[in-house]
């Protein structure tokens, strides 16, 4: 078999524009589902949380949840949407096992919300995403394949399904296709579901868990030369965290483009994005609408928001985070793109609760940015479920400012804080770190320096200061690094006569 060798990004981008479009599925955290009174919880016991409406048993009848309505408009006026004075629910039919009515109660030419933008910010640039439709539905219950080494359908001796999660209120954002973005497309679409992300997570109506589901993207990717017309998408499915969604994006756009170098056509279809290997694979062939055979729901009754609702929705709705962003990166002194890659990191909510409690915003941004984000990235979780919570790292914060601690035992301290040791000071005391400033007990140890380096102590008296570092390094290294710098270094000068 012969391979042909994918072309690099910088070329396949070079050669080619992309255009790119993004659905994006939101869980809501109602308290009940969308069209009967079964709780949400997640992670119960399977099949704990079901009812003959969400199971589709013959005569159940489904009513909605004015929650579920109510936080889709919101979410629609977050995102600049026309809200519909009078729409209708459909059903969207299609068999799996996942789905026990046969049909999911969706919305399909009457959305709830329509024609909005959000706009997003990369490289100190700003770009408009345009928001085609927002619309209500219902999400499927949970497949579990086992048996198999993959987890997936092939190879599985049984599968068993979860109808827990069938019926929550699921809400699906889609964007007007973006063209114009060049290289920068990967980029501009994780910005804007991060951005998104932070929209929904400000309104309170849905966790935004990527890594537990509840916001799901799928990104569409095409590509055409200059010029020509738009090329045939294909639909990247179930992408789970922000960076995966540019990846996503990224090796849709080499793959097409080393298809297309070779005069291949790009065939409509679903694929699925593989975390391990950063590309995609083929899935089934795209459905169009047809398929599916929409008609409007019967069993429930159309849905028409009072204007006045709608407009009292629309006064409430809380600071945009862009706003916030704005105004905080003024409070704390920070640049632009300093604040993008605090947003991107999901900090700022982090850093503004550390500095609420007490600490400088440079203080609360060094630990949250540096230590506590490199920890994140190597264990692979969400900056939030690092271990450390803003109180402990203002608290951290303070004893390195009184001088208690230095930056390379704090640094130890906060290992065992995220270690579940306990708070800061416990941590301290239970591994007896902390500074000793105390002349009486450095003293000795200065002294043992200066009778171990008698050359380095010479130079020293004989006005060369600059050597007394090496001297300050060995007091250091048998205090192990709990000695304070400043008061060993004053004490070293006094000894040798040379303050
Ligand atoms: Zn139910």
């Amino acid at each position: 078999m012969t391979t042909t060798a994918l072309p690099t990004y910088e070329d396949a981008v070079a050669r080619y524009e992309p255009v790119i479009g993004l659905e994006t599925h939101v869980e809501l955290g109602t308290a009940t589902k969308m069209f009967c009174g079964c709780r949400t919880e997640f992670g119960a016991e399977p099949n704990t949380q079901v009812c003959p409406v969400c199971l589709g048993l013959p005569g159940a009848l489904p009513v909605a949840n004015r929650a579920g309505i109510e936080a889709t408009i919101r979410i629609g006026l977050a995102l600049n949407c026309d809200i519909a004075e009078w729409c209708r629910m459909a059903r969207k039919n299609y068999f799996y096992p996942d789905m026990p009515k046969n049909f999911q109660t969706s919305q399909y030419d009457e959305p709830l919300c329509v024609d909005g933008y959000v706009d997003v910010e990369v490289d100190g640039k700003q770009y408009r995403i345009g928001i085609e439709r927002v619309h209500l539905e219902e999400d499927t219950g949970k497949t579990l394949h086992v048996g198999g080494a993959t987890g997936r359908i092939h190879g599985a001796t049984e599968s068993l399904v979860d109808y827990n999660r069938a019926g929550i209120p699921l809400v699906e954002i889609v964007t007007k296709p973006v063209p114009g973005l060049g290289a920068l497309a990967p980029e501009v679409a994780k910005a804007y579901v991060a951005e998104l992300r932070d929209i929904i997570r400000s309104l309170g109506v849905s966790d935004v868990r990527m890594e537990q589901g509840s916001l799901r993207c799928d990104v569409n990717t095409s590509l055409n030369k200059p010029g020509e017309e738009w090329g045939t998408r294909t639909e990247t499915k179930n992408v789970n965290s922000l960076r995966s969604v540019e990846r996503a994006v990224r090796s849709e756009i080499i793959r097409q483009s080393g298809l297309l170098d070779q005069g291949t056509r790009i065939f409509q279809e679903t694929r699925h994005f593989q975390e391990t290997t950063g590309d995609t694979r083929p899935g089934r062939s795209k459905e169009t609408a047809t398929d599916y055979r929409y008609f409007p729901e019967p069993d429930l009754v159309p849905i028409a928001p009072d204007k006045a609702w709608v407009a009292e929705l629309k006064a409430a709705l809380p600071e945009k985070p862009s706003t916030k962003r704005a105004r905080l990166r003024d409070d704390w002194g920070i640049s632009a793109v300093d604040m993008e890659s605090v947003a991107n990191a999901g900090a700022v909510e982090l850093i503004e609760e550390t500095i609420a409690a007490g600490a400088s915003p440079a203080g609360a941004r060094k630990w949250w940015m540096g230590e506590l984000a490199r920890r994140a990235n190597e264990t692979g979780v969400e900056l939030s479920a690092v271990g450390a919570t803003p109180a402990q790292v203002a608290a951290l914060q303070k004893l390195v400012d009184e001088g208690k601690l230095n930056d390379k035992l704090a640094r130890q301290v906060l290992e065992g804080v995220v270690a579940g040791e306990g708070d800061p000071a416990a941590v301290m005391s239970a591994r007896g770190l902390g500074v000793v400033s105390d002349t009486g007990a450095l003293t000795a140890a200065v002294d043992e320096a200066i009778a171990a380096n008698p050359d380095i102590a010479a130079k020293v008296r004989d006005g060369k200061v600059a050597a007394a570092g090496a001297l300050v390094g060995a007091v250091m290294k048998t205090t192990r690094g709990q000695a304070d710098a400043k008061t060993v270094r004053e004490l070293i000068l006094e000894r040798l006569g040379a303050s």
